[in-house]
């Protein structure tokens, strides 16, 4: 079989790029929401009692009387009453109640039923089965679908509106949820080389776009707790003076970071804020801040200013990983009080921020974060991919 000649390489990555292809490369980029599975589930229906109004001018007294003795309870996203054309008139409808299982004969029952609640059954036509939307509608594709069986009533929640159309970030947004996530991917890179878990972590504080910290994964060469978000999590607390681990971790302009780090990094690490928190008072040599240069007097002075002017762990912050986090790990974002979640590629085995489990969205939880999952994802996949790590899954 004869082989298509080989396209020609652009010479420079974004020089001659078409409109469609930087779409396609914007598109890859722009973080997908993972959100509640209400928010995507199937549309369902229920079954009601509903009948003709005969007379509309007892419509209010109706529906005061129907709420009264038989409430749409779970269903009161329902309108009590629609108005339905019928050649040049209209006929209003009222639903009469839930249809309950036992009720085979319903026709003759329900009128039983209506007139011992002191219901007028004559204001009422002959009593049928309708479907209705069996959820609250969350979304506007959720209330165009529940409307096309029932009126329902629908507060439009902007926010989501824009999460769902991908409107939430504008390209300057964007553009640094790619640069910190390339930054996560460059960290996840240095793993590779020498056997270990290639997925890297940044935490953001997203008011100054300043990393806080950042770190590789280490569960096969430190402990096996040491997850990348773990570590990084641990590094912040080093920020504050805490931490669970003693990781030989160290202040680079104001990013806590593995020691190990590449060269390379260096250059991500341009950062124009210096490190607020940091111990303020002896740079080393290399200008670098460090626990190790503190005396006992001043680590408690410098304790009780931290615990003061810092939020409780990464409240606040936005973390950027290369793959999706395992529950463990989302359990500690939730417990260190995370703001957002973006990762790169998602773990159909582990993963509890959209593929296994939606831990976020247990509402159960005492703090809950955004997720947004897809960024850089095939680079984020691929490096996963190539390594040992991928094997083991
Ligand atoms: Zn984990």
């Amino acid at each position: 079989m004869a082989l298509e000649p080989k396209k020609k390489k652009a010479k420079h990555e974004d020089s001659y790029l078409s409109v469609g292809e930087f779409n396609d490369k914007k598109k890859a980029a722009v973080p997908r929401a993972v959100l509640a599975d209400e928010f995507t589930r199937q549309f369902k229906t229920v079954e009601v009692f509903a009948a003709d109004i005969k007379d509309r001018t007892k419509t209010s007294e109706l529906i005061r009387s129907l709420n009264d003795k038989f409430p749409l309870a779970g269903l009161e996203h329902l309108k009590r009453v629609r108005s339905i054309k019928h050649g040049k008139d209209a006929i209003i409808q009222i639903i009469l109640c839930p249809k309950k299982k036992q009720c085979v004969d319903f026709t003759s029952s329900l009128k039983d039923i209506l007139q011992q609640n002191r219901i007028d059954s004559e204001l009422l036509g002959e009593p049928f089965v309708t479907n209705v939307a069996k959820h609250s509608p969350l979304t506007r594709e959720q209330f165009s679908e529940a409307s096309s069986c029932w009126p329902v009533n629908f507060h439009e929640d902007k926010y989501i509106s824009r999460v769902l159309r991908g409107e939430l970030f504008d390209d300057g947004e964007l553009q640094l949820i790619t640069k910190f996530m390339r930054l996560a991917i460059q960290i996840a890179a240095t793993n590779m080389t020498s056997q270990k878990f290639p997925i890297g972590a940044v935490i953001v504080d997203p008011q100054t776009n300043h990393a806080i910290a950042m770190s590789y994964d280490l569960r096969y060469t430190g402990h096996p707790l040491q997850h990348s978000v773990m570590v990084c999590i641990d590094l912040v607390a080093h920020n504050q003076l805490s931490g669970a681990w003693q990781l030989d971790c160290e202040a680079v302009n104001g990013t806590w970071t593995m020691s190990e780090r590449i060269p390379q990094l260096q250059e991500h690490l341009n950062f124009s804020h210096h490190n607020k928190h940091s111990l303020d008072s002896k740079p080393s040599e290399t200008g670098e801040r460090s626990l190790n240069v503190m005396e006992p007097s001043d680590l408690a002075t410098n304790k009780d200013q931290i615990c003061k002017s810092t939020p409780y762990l990464c409240t606040g912050y936005d973390l950027y990983v290369t793959r999706e986090p395992c529950v463990m790990c989302a359990m500690a974002l939730v417990h260190s009080r995370i703001r957002r979640v973006f990762y790169g590629c998602s773990d159909n085995v582990l993963g509890a921020l959209g593929s296994r489990y939606k831990i976020h969205t247990q509402t159960g939880l005492n703090h809950h974060f955004e997720v947004f999952s897809g960024v850089l994802e095939e680079e984020c996949r691929s490096i996963f991919e190539q390594s040992f790590a991928y094997d083991l899954c």
